[in-house]
C-alpha cells in the first residue's frame, strides 16, 4: 500500500460524509477554511513521540484518541470551540491493523467535538504524531494565562493525579502495587483523557485566566502566576483526591496531584463574585470543580495545610515546604 492509498483509506472522509468546514479539504495543496465573521482563530500544536509520550504497547485506538485529546485540551484552556485539525504522521512501517484502530480512535473523538481532519503529512520514520488544531473564539474573549488578579479564587476541574499514578504503575515504582481494578481505572485516565472543551467555553466571561494541566498542577499554575505577575496560596487540604488516589499513601497522593502531569484538567482563576457561575457550570456539566486557593499580589507560590477560608495570619494555617517541581523534557540534558 502506497502513501496516498494509506492517507485516503484511513484519514479522508468520503464526499458527503460528515460536516465540511474546509472550503477545500484534504487532497489539495492546502486546506482552505473560512472563519466565522467576528471570531478569532485559536491554533495550537502538540506532538506525541513513542517512548517519550506513550508506551510502544499502547492500544492504537487509545493513542489516536489521546493525540487529539491533548490538542483539544489546549483549545479548551483558551475557551475556543474546535473547528479543524491537521495530522503529521511519522510511521516506521505500514501496519493496516494499527492504522485502522488508530484512525478510528482519532476520528471518533474528532466527531464527538465536531472537529474536522482537513489535511496533514505522512512520512516514514520513528513513530510520532503531530497535530495542529484550530478553533474559534469570539474576538477578544480567548482565555489567557495573563489575566489572574489578586483576590481571585483558584479552581481545578476533575480528579488530577490519576494519570501519573498509572504511569508509576507501568514503571513498577509503586509499593504496594495497585489493585487490579484501580490499575484499570487509572489507566483509562492516562490513555483516554477527556479534554474539558465545554468547560473552557463556559468559562468565557467567568474566568480571568486558565491553563490545561499537562506538566503538573503546580508547574502549570506557575505559568499563570508568572504571566499574570501575581502569586498564590494553595490549601493542600482542599485538593480533590479521587477514590483511587485515596487508597494510596498520602505523600504519593500529593506527588501525583501536584506534580503528576498528563491530567488535561483545567486550572482557572475567577473573582469570588463568580462562585455561583462556576457552581452552575459544575452542575450543568456534571464535572467536579474544586476551589483550591487564591491569587495574591505577593509573587511566589505558598502551600498551606488547613481550611480553605482561613488565610494568612491565621495560626490554624500551617505552611508546607514546596518540594515539587514540574516535568521538563530537557531538564538534566546538556
Ligand atoms: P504535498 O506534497 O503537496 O505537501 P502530501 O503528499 O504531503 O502533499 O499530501 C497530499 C494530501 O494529503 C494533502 O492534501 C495533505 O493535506 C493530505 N494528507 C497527507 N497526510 C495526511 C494525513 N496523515 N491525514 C490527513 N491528510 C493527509
Ligand atoms: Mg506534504
Amino acid at each position: 500500500m502506497g502513501e496516498f492509498d494509506l492517507i485516503e483509506r484511513y484519514f479522508w472522509r468520503r464526499a458527503g460524509e460528515g460536516p465540511h468546514r474546509a472550503v477545500i479539504g484534504n487532497g489539495d495543496d492546502c486546506a482552505v477554511i473560512a472563519p466565522t465573521p467576528g471570531m478569532q482563530l485559536a491554533v495550537s500544536t502538540d506532538t506525541l513521540v513513542e517512548g517519550r509520550h506513550f508506551l510502544s504497547t499502547v492500544n492504537p485506538a487509545r493513542l489516536g484518541h489521546k493525540a487529539l485529546a491533548v490538542n483539544l485540551s489546549d483549545l479548551a484552556a483558551c475557551g475556543a470551540r474546535p473547528l479543524a485539525f491537521t495530522l503529521a504522521l511519522t510511521l516506521p512501517r505500514v501496519d493496516q491493523d494499527w492504522l485502522s484502530d488508530f484512525s478510528q480512535g482519532l476520528l471518533a473523538l474528532a466527531d464527538e467535538h465536531d472537529c474536522e481532519l482537513i489535511g496533514g503529512d505522512t512520512t516514514a520514520g520513528p513513530l510520532a504524531i503531530g497535530i495542529t488544531v484550530m478553533g474559534e473564539v469570539p474576538a477578544g474573549h480567548a482565555l489567557l494565562r495573563s489575566g489572574a488578579q489578586a483576590g481571585d479564587d483558584i479552581w481545578v476541574s476533575g480528579w488530577p493525579g490519576e494519570a501519573r499514578l498509572a504511569l508509576e504503575a507501568f514503571r513498577g515504582t509503586l509499593h504496594p502495587g495497585l489493585m487490579p481494578h484501580t490499575f484499570d481505572a487509572v489507566r483509562m485516565a492516562m490513555e483516554l483523557p477527556t479534554p474539558r472543551v465545554t468547560l473552557g467555553q463556559g468559562l468565557r466571561g467567568v474566568a480571568t485566566s486558565a491553563i490545561d494541566v499537562s506538566d503538573g498542577l503546580l508547574g502549570d499554575l506557575g505559568h499563570i502566576l508568572r504571566r499574570s505577575r501575581v502569586g498564590a496560596s494553595l490549601i493542600l487540604d482542599a485538593l480533590p483526591i479521587s477514590a483511587h488516589l485515596q487508597e494510596r499513601p498520602s505523600a504519593e497522593q500529593l506527588d501525583c496531584i501536584l506534580a503528576g502531569g498528563d491530567d488535561y484538567e483545567l486550572v482557572f482563576t475567577s473573582p469570588p463574585n463568580q462562585r455561583e457561575a462556576v457552581r452552575a457550570l459544575e452542575q450543568q456539566l456534571g464535572l467536579l470543580l474544586t476551589r483550591i486557593g487564591r491569587i495574591e499580589a505577593e509573587p511566589g507560590l505558598r502551600l498551606w495545610r488547613g481550611e480553605l477560608d482561613q488565610w494568612e495570619g491565621d495560626p490554624a494555617l500551617k505552611p508546607v515546604d514546596n518540594r515539587w517541581t514540574s516535568f521538563d523534557h530537557f531538564k538534566g540534558t546538556p
